[in-house]
């Protein structure tokens, strides 16, 4: 069965309706690519899905739980344990070496420093970043910054990983390798990976897409790869 599934999600802000009624799921170990235009949709139905922002109608289910029904402090929890993330921009911290950005999830959730360090260095290696370990993200390239957020995204072990245009701030052969190494690791752990995306490129690495129109899901593309 499906691992996150959303039923007649509605949200709107003041009189802009962001989403209206919108049907979503994912399955373990399955890369969905959510495309379309700018202002359609896309990073609210990411936002809601993670359990970030509350929808106004509709239901999240996650697993057993019911997102939508739980409480705040319940759904950072949740977020922190179950959910990875990656950005445009990195949103790595400043003060932080590489190691460390990639080791913070790990600390934040009580694993012991060495503990954490030993873990984030085997994600920096596989992400093919272990160079920077030891730099600040100012003193990195975008194509490294980016690496170094994916490691942070999976260190943790999600089930779920939501990454919201990952290849922006790349240009397109470092993006196809993030990609790759992304839905790579996402397939080896059987986590399930929502991406969104205005890229035709980077749909390429899902095996289903959805395209977000006007706040609603207007087509669905199986079977790309
Ligand atoms: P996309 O990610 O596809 O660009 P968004 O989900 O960001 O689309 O936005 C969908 C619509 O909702 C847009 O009209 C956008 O301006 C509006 N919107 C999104 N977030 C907010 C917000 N926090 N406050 C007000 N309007 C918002
Ligand atoms: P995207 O690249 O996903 O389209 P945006 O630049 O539209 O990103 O939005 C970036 C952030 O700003 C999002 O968190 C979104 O919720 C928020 N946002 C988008 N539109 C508005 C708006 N009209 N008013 C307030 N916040 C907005």
């Amino acid at each position: 069965g499906s691992l996150l599934a959303a039923e007649g999600l509605g949200k709107t802000y003041g009189a802009t309706p962001a989403l209206d009624g919108v049907e979503f799921s994912v399955h373990p170990g399955e890369v969905v690519a959510v495309m379309g235009p700018s202002g359609s949709g896309k990073s609210t139905l990411l936002h809601c899905l993670a359990g970030i922002v509350r929808p106004d109608t509709g239901t999240v289910r996650y697993g057993p739980h019911e997102l939508t029904a739980l409480s705040d402090a319940r759904r950072s929890a949740l977020r922190r344990s179950d959910f990875g993330f990656v950005f445009q921009f990195g949103q790595l911290v400043p003060e932080l070496t590489g190691l460390e950005n990639v080791a913070l999830p790990l600390r934040l959730n009580g694993t012991r420093r060495k503990e954490a360090e030993r873990q984030a260095r085997e994600w920096l290696e596989r992400l093919e970043v272990d160079g920077a370990a030891g730099q600040r993200p100012g003193e990195i390239s975008g194509g490294q910054g980016q690496r170094i957020a994916v490691a942070r995204a999976l260190v943790t072990g999600p089930r779920v990983i939501f990454a919201d245009e990952p290849t922006g701030a790349l240009d397109s052969l470092n993006g196809e390798r993030v990609l790759g190494l992304l839905t790579g690791a996402a397939r080896d752990t059987n986590a399930a990976v929502v991406l969104v995306t205005h890229e035709a490129r980077v749909a390429a690495y899902s095996d289903r897409e959805i395209v977000v129109r006007d706040g609603r899901v207007k087509d669905v593309l199986a079977g790309l790869r």
